[in-house]
């Protein structure tokens, strides 16, 4: 068997072994400044050293290891995800990346790099407890949110105590960011958690981007009437505007390439004898391209008061949420590209990631770059999320190739990236 193939069952194992630090017996529920918070990244933190990494935690108890060169003349190396996880979650979202940028780094222990390369396990990504997402990456990315501390959770503990309890200086949250001048790309590997690279039989896909999102929630109101006295063509059905809509909505979305939703459909006061005379839905529209996410949805909305005025309906609607999409560096997204092809002799799929990571955060601090290994079904957020320990082994194999690709005199991912 060859090392890397022992490496991705040493990463397995650890995976299995990780999932045991969790609040419940059984299922794994691990958030943020709990006693499994500390347990997990007191393994990270044995594992990192067996790996010849220095560690330590930071102010806001993300986990990091070092490979420390003995001259650097590039800047850092960020490697990394998320040890936080849902509520009964699986065993591989967020730590599948920690643990194989760990196993990457201790194949690399006797190769020389002119740069330091870390590892870290960020500690709130999820936002499980607190309800606030990202909050491990953003205190490095400098964008620590200093409201954050008075966040309560569901026990009325606040950020602030809760890291008090956990041996944290509240006073110096995100005191530590790093610098951008100190770190040169952050690169994170992740579960795809969606089902694109088992349709093509494929083990790992490079990421072109993380979406953003535009949430509305909409109004429909029509005539409300007897169910058995009124003609069909004399309605003003809600309920049939609506459903025009919704079709209208998935058929403009596989046109432009985009993905929307609707997930919430109610009809107000309905019953089941009463024509339809308000109905209230969501939309959740997403795209990696954010001037396509602009575009769309100006477009669709028009397409819905369309519908709504040929039916003489009303339809009123509101903006509720708003992400903005983060497009992955494109020198780095070429670079894993080249890597997958020379590795795995298959063209590269390119694929937007629909759901947010630490790299949106990073961004703010440096070029970013993801690759997604395939998981079963796509299934995430769940007990049952798995991966197979052969496509384990192709994302160590790539991951460990691309660190190399930085021990080259730079082709300027710096500059690329400060130029938009
Ligand atoms: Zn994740």
């Amino acid at each position: 068997m060859t090392d890397l193939k022992l490496s991705a069952e040493s990463i397995m194992t650890r995976a299995d072994r990780l999932a045991e630090f969790s609040a419940d017996e059984g299922q794994l529920t691990r958030a943020y400044l709990t006693p499994e918070h500390r347990a997990a990244h007191q393994q990270l933190a044995i594992w990192m050293t067996d790996a010849g990494l220095e560690t330590w935690g930071d102010s806001v108890g993300n986990q990091w290891g070092r490979k420390v060169s003995p001259n650097p003349t590039q800047p850092t190396l960020v490697l990394g995800s998320h040890s936080d996880t849902v509520t009964n979650a699986g065993k591989y979202d967020g730590n599948l990346g920690v643990l194989l940028a760990i196993e990457a780094l201790s194949l690399l222990r006797d190769v020389t790099l002119p740069f330091h390369v870390d590892v870290v396990a960020f500690a709130d990504e999820e936002g499980t407890r607190f309800n606030t997402t990202l909050i491990g990456s953003s205190a490095v990315a400098g964008r620590y949110d200093r409201n954050w501390l008075s966040v309560a959770d569901s026990d009325g503990v606040t950020i602030g105590q809760a890291m008090e309890q956990f041996g944290l200086s509240p006073e110096q949250a995100g005191m530590d960011a790093r610098q951008p001048s100190d770190v040169q790309a952050y690169l994170e590997v992740h579960i795809e958690q969606g089902p694109v690279l088992e349709a093509r039989n494929l083990p790992v896909g490079v990421v072109t981007g993380i979406a953003g999102a535009k949430r509305f929630q909409c109004q429909v109101k029509g005539m409300a009437g007897h169910a058995g006295t009124v003609p069909i063509h004399l309605r003003k059905d809600a309920m049939c505007g609506v459903a025009e809509m919704v079709l209208c909505i998935e058929s403009y979305a596989e046109q432009r390439g985009i993905v929307a939703t609707v997930g919430i459909c109610d009809t107000v006061k309905g019953a089941i004898n009463v024509i339809p005379g308000e109905v209230h839905f969501t939309i959740d529209i997403r795209s990696a391209k954010q001037a396509l996410l602009e575009d769309s949805a100006h477009e669709l909305m028009q397409k819905l008061a369309d519908i709504a005025k040929q039916r003489h309906l009303a339809l009123t609607s509101q903006t509720i949420y708003q992400a903005t999409a983060v497009e992955c560096n494109e020198t780095l997204t070429q670079r894993w590209s080249n890597v997958v092809e020379k590795l795995t002799g298959h063209t590269p799929c390119l694929l937007p990631s629909g759901a947010g990571h630490d790299a949106m955060a990073m961004a703010h601090l440096a070029p970013i770059a993801m690759l997604f290994v395939r998981c079963d079904k796509g299934i995430s957020h769940h007990p049952l999320e798995n991966v197979i320990v052969d496509d384990v082994k192709v994302a160590l194999d790539c991951l460990i190739e691309m660190i190399k690709t930085f021990d080259t005199p730079a082709d300027s991912i710096l500059a690329h990236h400060f130029k938009h």
